[in-house]
């Protein structure tokens, strides 16, 4: 492929597939230890995410969704490279990414982060100035005057007053915060966001500002975001496609609204039930599946399916054999053996 190099950086721009997927993950596994012997040997790995694909097109949001635990953080991380892979590989706008600082330094310009936690992710000693202005410095992106300019475009952008360039993060609320960090992520303009529970630790009204917020600027700029989050109906309100994780697995990926309004995975069942329905008529609640049983110790998985304990319709063969993905007619992938039979012998390509 053909490389376009940043004389300024010296960074190799290459990719540029702009006509596939802008970022791709294939195979993508991650275990952290958990028990040593007295040799400092590992002796128990927790597996946080198990072999998943995941695909991001141009101008999509994809919507991951799970509870604590599910390996959906991980994986987010696994695509911005700020966790490494024990297996896979992860393609940025068609580009394989390794681990040089050229190849880091062209991802940190295509890709960026928004983190959980807008008062831990600010540095208190450094005005918002600083701030936003850091990853123009990294990439050399202008000269001091373009970059304070910039800065003031970027904060009118998240709507903030350009006063508040000066200030400091503690004379900012939550929300003010979060909007500073969303400006310092867009600051060298990448095509690619990846937001990690954008809206958790804010309070309710400040949260619908932001998701407001991140929509806007996904259709102005014509961003690709994965949104990560555990609540069922952010990730509904702003995804076009939703990737469901369980237990380091991802049991369900499809179009947003087939897989909101008709899941087909009993997890997927069970997260949807809890959301209330917009309308009091339609008040969800009232079918609400309430999931008993107890989590599988990810450090000690069982044999068949990982969801066997709190599953509804679980069966004989759930405890014996895991589900493989399976390809349904209306194009999503369901990991489940309630679907292994006829309907995806329905699916294309399913022989
Ligand atoms: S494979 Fe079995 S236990 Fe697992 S989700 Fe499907 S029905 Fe439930």
């Amino acid at each position: 492929m053909a490389s376009d190099v940043d004389t300024r950086t010296g960074t190799d721009l290459a990719p540029a597939d702009t006509t596939g997927p802008v970022l791709t993950g294939s195979g993508l596994a991650k275990q952290f230890p958990v028990a040593r012997n007295l040799l400092g040997r590992v002796t128990q790995w927790l597996t946080a995410v198990d072999h998943v694909d995941i695909e991001l097109g141009a101008g999509e949001t994809l919507g991951i969704v799970g509870e604590s635990g599910s390996g959906k953080t991980t994986l987010g991380r696994m695509l911005a490279h700020l966790v490494e892979a024990d297996a896979g590989t992860i393609s940025v706008l068609g580009r394989e990414v390794g681990a040089s600082k050229r190849d880091q330094q062209w991802l940190r310009r295509n890709i960026q982060m928004i983190f959980q936690d807008p008062f831990s992710s600010l540095d208190p000693t450094k005005a918002i100035r600083y701030t936003v202005r850091e990853p123009l410095v990294v990439q050399s992106i202008g000269d001091r005057t373009d970059r304070d300019k910039r800065v003031d475009e970027l904060l009118e952008q998240v709507g903030l007053p350009k006063a508040f360039a000066d200030r400091y993060p503690e004379e900012l609320s939550g929300g003010q915060r979060q909007r500073v960090s969303i400006a310092r992520a867009l600051a060298a303009d990448p095509p690619i966001l990846i937001a990690d529970e954008p809206t958790s630790a804010l309070d309710l009204s400040t949260r619908s500002e932001i998701i407001n917020l991140l929509l806007q600027l996904q259709e102005e700029r014509s961003l690709a975001m994965v949104v990560i989050s555990h609540d069922f109906a952010t990730i509904r309100h702003m995804s076009h496609r939703i990737a469901v994780m369980y237990m380091g697995r991802v049991v369900e990926h499809g179009d947003a609204e087939q897989v909101a309004n008709a899941p087909m995975h009993p997890y997927t069942t069970a997260l949807m039930s809890a959301v209330p329905g917009i309308d009091p008529e339609e008040n969800r609640l009232e079918t609400r599946v309430v999931l008993s049983g107890a989590h599988p110790n990810p450090a000690d998985l069982p044999p068949g399916c990982r969801f066997q304990a709190r599953c509804p319709e679980v069966m004989a063969i759930c405890k014996t054999t895991a589900p493989e993905p399976q390809l349904v007619p209306d194009g999503r992938w369901v990991e489940c053996h309630l679907v292994t039979g006829e309907l995806a012998a329905a699916a294309p390509g399913s022989g």
